[in-house]
């Protein structure tokens, strides 16, 4: 019920049930605000109740859910459940489980993004990528970061998580870049996709890099020490060339792969 002087929630966290002029919680509510026949659905609650209760990077639990909106909204089936979680996450909903981040604890998610919530007014379109689409770019991809070429659960090498891949487009789909066209998606970790992330990353002591820094070649750390003293990571033409490549879609990567494997007089690809 809306009581003003609770102030744990904003005003935006309350709506009119169906049209009798009371207040409730979104995720509280029976009936559609200003329908009065129409009951208020399970995912609508669900995401209105993770968008005013949890943060973004908090983990959550289905018991911590099931506690604050019973066993309708948060089905005991665990398929049930499923079918309402993939619901939400065509809403832009992104939260990794333990299965996909081995790196939290077992039954526990982290919310990684919020999406679409009742409260932000009319449920957009979906135009995200399909479950279909998604396993098309992942088993073209090979299952790896197009940008660092990390695989699935795999150790960042600095130690700090593990990888998680989602699909990423290449020309956002605020550009009006297709979620649909395979040759604008890419398979991409979740911290090349949102690179924010890396500020995340630990300071290192010499100690812990000198180690490696002897194993390298002399080429090599003639590269090293060169960055070192410009201050920054500089790029060769190689670098800058296969940047430029793997920000082609996939038809044209690939005509220009055929195109090397010509020039060095190997045979067409081998898949
Ligand atoms: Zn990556």
């Amino acid at each position: 019920m809306f009581d003003p002087d609770n102030e744990d929630y904003p005003a935006e966290a309350f709506a009119e049930e169906g049209r009798t002029g009371r207040q409730a919680l979104w995720w509280e509510l029976k009936v559609t605000p200003g329908k009065p026949n129409l009951l208020f659905g399970a995912e609508q609650k669900l995401a209105a109740w993770m968008a005013f209760n949890l943060d973004l990077g908090e983990h959550f639990t289905i018991r911590m859910l099931r506690e604050a909106l019973g066993s309708e909204v948060v089905p005991n089936d665990q398929e049930h459940l499923n079918r309402r979680f993939r619901e939400l996450r065509k809403d832009g909903w992104e939260f990794p489980s333990n299965k996909d981040d081995r790196s939290l604890p077992s039954a526990t998610y982290r919310l990684d993004a919020k999406g679409w919530n009742p409260a932000l007014g009319a449920r957009p379109p979906r135009n995200v990528v399909s479950e279909r689409t998604r396993r098309q770019v992942l088993d073209r991809d090979g299952w790896r970061c197009v940008i660092c070429g990390i695989g699935p659960n795999e150790p960042y090498p600095d130690g700090f998580g593990t990888a998680y891949l989602t699909v990423g487009h290449i020309r956002s789909r605020e550009a009006g870049g297709s979620s649909q066209d395979l040759n604008n998606l890419r398979t991409e970790c979740k911290r090349c996709n949102e690179p924010v992330r890396n500020e995340m990353r630990v300071p290192q002591t010499p100690e812990e890099l000198l180690p490696s820094v002897r194993n390298l070649t002399r080429p090599e750390l003639e590269r090293l020490l060169a960055w070192l003293e410009q201050g920054y990571r500089g790029r060769d033409r190689l670098d800058d060339l296969y940047d430029r490549a793997r920000m082609m879609g996939f038809d044209d990567r690939e005509h220009l792969k055929a195109k090397v494997r010509r020039t060095l007089g190997l045979p067409a690809a081998m898949n």
